[in-house]
């Protein structure tokens, strides 16, 4: 099981340089880069220092995070999309980075779930189509938020079976996972082939549907039912990689390299009992 850092984690209180710098200092083998700190590296460095960076360390890029709100959009707003999906995909292949998160819009008014499904599907397929020949992968993160148009783990893994493509696959956030009560036995049923990301978190004990991304907290310290969870990707037989990622301004508060520390020893401690990682 390979241990990614997650920039969302270090968001206010870190950059690209620094996340590389000290993700490679503590040991993880992959991180997801996020957008706008690619965007802020490019100010100052180029796509080669990228390379170059991922070429002679151990740390590898794993996803891009995020293309956001990618449904029901008029063509100015999907315009970006396209755009933001091309950067990422010129930069991808050049350094390796295969996955690009993409997630759904919030908001949308009274569609039903056929209708949200219909247009999810049809924009997936678009994106796909788009990225496949710079052999980069889309992954759907559903969200746990009640306004989300897909908010559970059956509702998005039904939308990325029906696209139907080795292209499309899931993001399994263990917080957007419990906040709106997705079950064990959907994630039972899945096919571990079909899990391109999984987000590794924690949050404080509110209600289904109260709870936002800055309740999370580290993995193992809060209410989420992570060994129910991490037992059934084990027995799915799911062995790919756990990715950290937290919004709490709490920990922004921190020097990042504590953030980076901290986060590496807590997300060892709640894998180890199912999954095999490398000690550093
Ligand atoms: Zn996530």
């Amino acid at each position: 099981m390979k241990i990614v850092f997650n920039e969302a984690t270090t968001l206010k209180n870190s950059t690209l340089k620094n996340d590389l710098e000290l993700c490679e200092k503590y040991g993880y083998d992959g991180i997801e880069i996020r957008l706008d700190k690619l965007k802020e590296f490019l100010a100052s460095y180029t796509v080669d220092d990228l390379k170059q960076f991922f070429a002679s360390h151990c740390l590898k890029p794993y996803a891009f995070n995020a293309l956001e709100f990618i449904t029901f959009r008029d063509e100015e707003g999907f315009g970006q999309i396209r755009r933001d999906l091309q950067f990422l995909c010129e930069i991808g292949e050049q350094i390796g980075c295969q996955t690009v998160i993409v997630v759904p819009t919030f908001d949308v008014g009274d569609y039903t779930k056929s209708e949200i499904k219909t247009e999810t599907v049809r924009v997936l397929r678009e994106l796909a189509e788009f990225s496949e020949p710079y052999g980069v992968k889309i992954a759907l993160e559903f969200c746990g938020y009640p306004n989300c148009s897909v908010n559970t783990f059956a509702q998005a893994y039904e939308i990325v079976k029906s696209v139907d493509s080795s292209q499309v696959g899931l993001v399994l956030d263990c917080f957007h996972f419990h906040a709106m009560n997705s079950r064990l036995e959907d994630l039972q049923a899945a096919d571990p082939m079909d899990i391109f990301v999984f987000h590794i978190d924690d949050c404080e004990d509110l209600p289904v549907g109260a709870l936002r991304d800055h309740h999370r907290v580290w993995p193992g310290d809060g209410a989420i039912d992570l060994d129910g969870i991490l037992r059934t990707l084990q027995s799915i037989g799911y062995n790919d990689m756990a990715s950290i990622e937290l919004f709490r301004p709490e920990y922004w508060q921190w020097e990042a390299e504590a953030t980076i520390q901290t986060g590496r020893e807590k997300i060892e401690k709640v894998l180890r009992s199912y999954f095999e990682i490398k000690t550093v």
